[in-house]
């Protein structure tokens, strides 16, 4: 069954379709700038050279309607026919309380993506645009939603509920939800593979360290705490993203810098981080560079970034009563041996060493647990669209048997 995977953001798509006979990746993509007369479609079928189209975009609808034409095409193409997609995936950012899991998409699905506006209102109006614009291109064909909080919802009321007026989560569903739920349920079943154990009994600490950042703390492959919150604003600090800082810092900078609400969420999702602290950038490899060449502020913003994860590790250790192991993924924990370096060396307490050489690789599932540590550390590289692609393939042939 070929299985077209889509995580649409406001002016963005990116597409893979996946053979899931053996699930490999026939063709991969991206368009940009959607909404101009400029837009740009990548796209790159596997094993042969990328293609890049510029056009008028103005809408979802169009856009994937041009990746369906390029999926055909005679010379760029992989499929013969758009009726070889049997099943589409799409990732979706809040599935707030509702969801606790990926579903076959129906009206009351897409009523309640709908009403988790409010929680996502950046993500969930693009996500739910681009269900409705592959609708429309490929009428017919079932199609699931993966949500990024749903891994996350296993956590006990304890991790969840915030110190707040009860009446806030009652009436304003105000809790934690957790992100990147679909990567750490990659992680928590790869690393159970790899480590050739059940996942009854393993206690693993996910790192999951991109742009965006969050921790996870996972027991009996289930998750029982992670960093991020309401938003994917609270945590560790991110690229460009403050992660933990006191609630009274808001109120105390809008009042004395005299910013709107919309000025102060700006500076705390697209200002601070590690753009805020160094003024260099929230990119951590020109951050790394500026370290190396001797910049202060990029070795403070470093040292607060690396700080901040060994405290969430501690914390989790706690949370989970010991741990068995600690997973680096996404572009800086699959990339950066500098990075899990420093992070490693400051763990000794949890009897956590690893191995430098190993350590020396990137973007490579590789075991770096050093030959006297009580920990093992491994680094996996993330792969959210095959968790996509599985689920839909699941759901959709459960549904096909009448189950
Ligand atoms: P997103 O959250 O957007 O999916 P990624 O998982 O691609 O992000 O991670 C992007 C981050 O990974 C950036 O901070 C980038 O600098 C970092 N990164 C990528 N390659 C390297 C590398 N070789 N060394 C250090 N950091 C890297």
């Amino acid at each position: 069954m070929k299985v077209f995977v889509l995580n649409c953001g406001s002016s963005s798509v990116k597409y893979q379709l996946f053979n899931m006979e053996d699930e490999s990746v026939m063709a991969k993509g991206l368009v940009e700038r959607i909404g101009s007369d400029d837009a740009i479609l990548t796209h790159t079928p596997t094993g042969r050279s990328s293609v890049k189209q510029v056009s008028s975009i103005l809408d979802h609808t169009t856009a994937i309607g041009q990746v369906l034409e390029m999926l055909v095409h005679p010379e760029h193409g992989v499929i013969r026919d758009i009726s070889e997609i049997r099943a589409v995936g799409h990732r979706v950012l809040h599935g707030g309380p509702t969801f606790t899991q990926s579903v076959l998409i129906n009206s009351e699905v897409k009523d309640a993506i709908r009403d988790c506006i409010p929680l996502g209102p950046l993500h969930n109006p693009a996500n739910l645009m681009g269900i409705l614009a592959a609708e429309s291109n490929i009428p017919g064909v079932p199609q699931v939603a993966v949500f990024d909080t749903a891994f996350h919802q296993t956590m006990p009321k304890h991790a969840f509920l915030y110190p707040l007026p009860y009446v806030l989560y009652e009436r304003h569903k105000v809790r934690r939800y957790g992100f990147h739920g679909t990567s750490h349920r990659y992680i928590a079943r790869r690393a159970a593979e790899a480590l050739n154990r059940p996942s009854k009994g393993l206690r693993l600490i996910s790192c999951h360290l991109g742009n965006g950042a969050s921790v996870a703390a996972i027991k009996d492959g289930k998750c029982i705490d992670t960093s991020m919150g309401l938003t994917p604003l609270e945590g560790l600090m991110m690229g460009t993203r403050s992660g933990d800082i006191d609630p009274a810092v808001v109120f105390y900078v809008m009042k004395h810098e005299n910013l709107t609400i919309d000025e102060m969420d700006s500076l705390l999702n697209k200002h601070s981080g590690l753009l805020g602290v160094s003024g260099i950038s929230g990119d951590m490899r020109e951050i790394e560079a500026a370290v190396k060449s001797g910049d202060e502020r990029a070795k403070v913003a470093f040292d607060i970034y690396e700080y901040r994860i060994r405290k969430y590790i501690g914390a989790y250790a706690v949370a989970l009563d010991g741990v068995d192991a600690i997973v680096f993924t996404a572009g800086i924990g699959e990339n950066s041996p500098f990075l899990r370096q420093r992070v490693c060396e400051g763990l000794g307490f949890l009897g956590v060493t690893i191995d430098p050489e190993k350590n020396n690789s990137r973007g490579k599932e590789v075991n770096i647990t050093g030959e006297d540590s009580k920990v093992k550390v491994l680094v996996i590289p993330t792969n959210e669209e095959l968790v996509i692609a599985r689920d839909t393939l699941e759901i959709v042939s459960a549904a096909n048997s009448g189950n």
